[in-house]
């Protein structure tokens, strides 16, 4: 059934909307319409009525995407031609046609659907162009935790070490390094208990500053902050919070969220093994703001107690800290903002304890008076 725009006209055929140039008329075309019958092609718009024997018509695809349809004819004055659009159209006129025209149409339909299956290829070959890299990108932002941690998981050791000593090299200077005294010795001992047999060489510095902070570079740099000291109140608070430090070092969560906070670049790099790049260099700067998530903090505190035991020093000064550091929240503790002291890590911390049961811990025999007032001078 054909239907909306082609009407049988009142002499009983199909019409077609085209447009129309004729020699010495509009040259941007006249608005007309075509009937076809018995093998006359019949043109009738505003001023104009012509008729051209199908059997002198040529026909050809045109535009870009092959939608429109040109015929073309000679006539006494010079070309003419006639511009259609729509395939339907070209359908019904080829069910009408002359053999003659019939074929030529059935050629030109061909040679559209060939454009047509070549600009789909063409589409579909700039989409993977375009969408691979993004799907790349995408995955990236998705899995990039995991991509981190597999770089992390490909430097050495050794690069590690090396990595931690150009990282503190850049932020010493910036550091008031306190080079003596019973503070400095207690923190270089309680580290040095907690971190036997580990692979990494550390190394422990009190730097004076009010910061509440403390901070383990990758290979083991281990920075305390005197703010740190005094908020504490008991040796066993500062093991506590150097063994969960020492613990992101040993797990090498430092190492990993510095790959992620530098995305491609440091992924690269270590694909690469390009140890020596700016994008290393770069990362000291991001050292202080690093937070470690929630997996991180509970994989560091349940370590930090094995580490605490390990060491025979009494569990409770890590969660006692870091609970005090919770009353703070919002007074911009720095420990606390890299070390979310959430109610449920505090919850999960107690039940560790509690889990552990007891084991033999003899009270840590430093001069805390002493240590304290050794900072305030
Ligand atoms: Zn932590």
């Amino acid at each position: 059934m054909l239907t909306g725009k082609h009407k049988r006209n009142t002499a009983g055929f199909y019409d077609f909307k085209v447009l129309l140039f004729l020699p010495g008329m509009s040259p941007s075309g006249i608005r007309a319409r075509l009937g076809l019958r018995h093998g006359v092609l019949e043109f009738n718009g505003p001023g104009v009525w012509i008729t051209v024997l199908a059997d002198q018509v040529s026909l050809r695809p045109g535009g870009f995407d092959g939608r429109q349809w040109v015929l073309s004819w000679h006539t006494e004055t010079g070309p003419a031609s006639a511009l259609l659009k729509g395939e339907a159209d070209m359908r019904l006129m080829r069910s009408m046609a002359s053999p003659g025209l019939a074929a030529q149409i059935e050629q030109a339909l061909k040679i559209v659907h060939r454009r047509k299956r070549r600009f789909q290829w063409w589409i579909g070959a700039l989409s993977v162009a375009v969408l691979l890299p993004l799907m790349a990108v995408g995955l990236f932002w998705l899995n990039s935790e995991r991509i981190a941690g597999w770089a992390a998981g490909e430097i050495s050791v050794h690069d590690e070490r090396r990595l931690g000593r150009m990282l503190f090299a850049r932020i010493e200077p910036g550091l008031k390094l306190i080079e003596g005294g019973p503070a400095l010795r207690m923190v270089r001992e309680l580290g040095g208990r907690l971190t036997q047999g580990s692979a990494y060489d550390y190394r422990w510095y009190l730097a004076d500053s009010p910061e509440v902070d403390a901070y383990a570079l990758p290979g083991g740099h281990v920075v305390v902050f005197t703010g740190l000291l005094r908020l504490a109140h008991s040796a066993e608070e500062v093991a506590g919070v150097l063994a969960h430090e020492v613990q992101h070092v040993e797990l090498r969560h430092t190492l990993k969220n510095l790959i992620h906070d530098q995305g491609w670049r440091a992924v690269l790099s270590v694909a690469l093994g390009d140890m020596g790049g700016s994008v290393w260099a770069d990362m000291a700067h991001r050292l202080g703001t690093l937070e470690y998530g929630r997996d991180q903090e509970r994989e560091a505190d349940l370590k930090a107690l094995e580490s605490l035991r390990r060491a025979g020093i009494a569990p409770h000064g890590l969660v006692d800290f870091f609970e005090k550091l919770a009353r703070m929240e919002g007074m911009g503790v720095a420990l606390l903002a890299s070390h979310p002291a959430s109610a449920e890590r505090m919850r999960n911390l107690r039940a560790a304890i509690a889990a552990q049961g007891g084991y033999p811990a003899q009270a840590l025999a430093y001069d805390w008076h002493a240590i304290q007032r050794s900072l305030r001078d």
